[in-house]
């Protein structure tokens, strides 16, 4: 059966088996075309990865218009500005993260909870996400949610996304997914996923990418279980070839510290995950060094699925308030009777927890550039929570903050664009803004309370830990009240 049709197919039934999860009400849509003065905070220069300031920054529309000095004439262009003194606040750009999957629940796999991607595009948004990589789906739908959000049609960040994982013949996902779907789904899989087992598969597969819209091309390099199939180191130079003659960047899913090598080595533009299965010695981090190849950690999405194996996985705090009860009510015991793939990856991840610290430790003293990404929504991983935990994950292992922050703007924003229009706030780029009450490189967790997010022009509300109302005209509350009440330091901040 042609791949085109298996994949309605199993959309379809896939919508068809499974209940739809109503969440609170949505963020106000404010009008296009609005324009704001952000007035007297200090603004992260994400070139200089350091704050500078206080500086005034105007926007119109859709754009950033002015960076001034504090104080400085308004300039034509803002004069009919909405004003927020924020003098003593801290200006960030709107963060991206760069390996998301917006179509899935999070829920657990037995439960076949259904979660609209709308719901996952606002829940990256009010966590001040105002750009997404989704690294893995069905490009044409993808890019129909990414001229949604483009258009303000549905509140969203900006979207760039791959077509469906690209990999060998009953490799990586095939085995896990098929697992893990109900029937009749499950006998579609194999079906639906493209495979490469020779050379001459390899236009093909980068004919239907492109055909579904993909920014760039995915691939897998990694066996998962350890046992799958994998492509050869041949097949994968071979695509990345090809890719690149067509004009794609490739991004590669890597297990091993010999997957990244190899995968660096080879040519792949972006590592989709870290080493999370074997230690990276010094001299293979030097390696993947040597390429500039960029590689996303996921330390978040390893933590979650070795949680699932420890039997210790709970929602945070964040979880809660970014996603509803149905999402994790039923995740914190795998049961007995899982599919034996799932029971065998989240033990040996458990077992692998060790190796993470150290692996970013010797990969960043190599000079390996290491992005923030979530792999959110994979069961327990949501969209929103699980990048404010990556931040603050990543320095913890050792990263400044100034690094961090810098590798959740700037950077990807390059890789995509060489004249960068987000991730930057500068005159002309994107007027995605996140403003927060302290200084996010002394205190990361001030992210969990951002005082007002701009996202494309267009004032969002953020989720406010203790349930308070947001402090400016968007209103919408948390998703679910239960949460602690915000330090003191936040109750006494200064109106606006
Ligand atoms: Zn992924």
């Amino acid at each position: 059966m042609h791949r085109a049709l298996l994949l309605v197919l199993l959309s379809f039934t896939l919508a068809a088996c499974t209940p739809t999860v109503q969440h609170g009400p949505l963020l106000q849509k404010p009008a296009p075309g609005d324009a704001h003065v952000f007035a007297g905070a200090m603004v992260f220069d994400s070139r200089a990865a350091a704050f500078v300031g206080p500086k005034d920054v105007y926007t119109a529309g859709p754009r950033i218009v002015a960076v001034l000095d504090a104080g400085a004439p308004a300039p034509a262009a803002g004069a009919q500005a909405v004003r927020h003194d924020v003098s003593g606040r801290y200006l960030l750009p709107g963060l991206v993260d760069a390996h998301v999957h917006v179509i899935g629940s999070g829920a657990a796999p037995w439960d076949q909870v259904d979660v609209p991607a709308e719901d996952n595009l606002e829940s990256y948004l009010r966590a001040g996400i105002t750009t997404v990589f989704d690294l893995g789906g069905m490009g044409n739908e993808l890019e129909h949610l990414a001229e949604q959000t483009e258009s303000g049609a549905i509140l969203g960040p900006r979207i760039y996304h791959a077509h469906l994982h690209i990999t060998a013949p009953g490799g990586h996902p095939i085995p896990l997914v098929s697992e893990l779907s109900p029937f009749p789904i499950n006998m579609l899989v194999p079906y639906a996923v493209p495979q490469v087992a020779a050379a001459e598969d390899i236009p093909g597969v980068l004919d239907d990418a492109i055909a579904a819209q993909a920014d760039y091309i995915k691939v897998v390099y990694d066996r998962m279980p350890t046992d799958a199939p994998r492509l050869s180191l041949e097949l994968l130079t071979e695509l990345v070839a090809q890719a690149h003659q067509r004009g794609k960047k490739v991004v590669a899913h890597i297990g091993s510290a010999q997957n990244a090598v190899e995968a660096a080595e080879a040519g792949v533009d972006l590592l989709a995950h870290g080493v999370y299965r074997t230690p990276v010695s010094q001299a293979q981090a030097r390696r993947i060094a040597k390429t500039g190849t960029p590689m996303i950690f996921t330390t978040v999405v390893w933590d979650t699925v070795a949680a699932h194996g420890n039997r210790t996985w709970r929602p945070s705090t964040l979880d809660r308030l970014f996603v509803a009860e149905e999402q994790y009510r039923n995740l914190s015991e795998i049961p007995d009777d899982a599919p034996e793939t799932l029971q065998v990856l989240t033990l040996e991840t458990a077992r692998n927890q060790r190796l993470w610290v150290p692996n970013i430790k010797t990969l960043h003293a190599a000079g390996v550039p290491l992005w923030v990404g979530t792999d959110s929504s994979l069961p327990g991983n949501y969209p929103g929570a699980s990048l404010l935990r990556e931040l603050e994950l990543l320095t913890n292992a050792g990263i400044p903050p100034a690094q961090v922050l810098q590798a959740a703007t700037l950077r990807p924003a390059e890789w995509i664009d060489a004249d960068p229009m987000f991730g930057v706030i500068e005159p002309g780029a994107s007027a995605d803004l996140i403003v927060t009450a302290a200084n996010p490189l002394d205190d990361l967790e001030t992210l969990h309370r951002p005082r007002h997010i701009l996202a494309r022009g267009r004032l969002t509300a953020p989720v406010i830990a203790g349930g308070e109302k947001p402090p400016v005209d968007a209103d919408a509350p948390p998703k679910t009240p239960a949460a602690p009440a915000p330090p003191a330091e936040q109750k006494s901040a200064p109106a606006e």
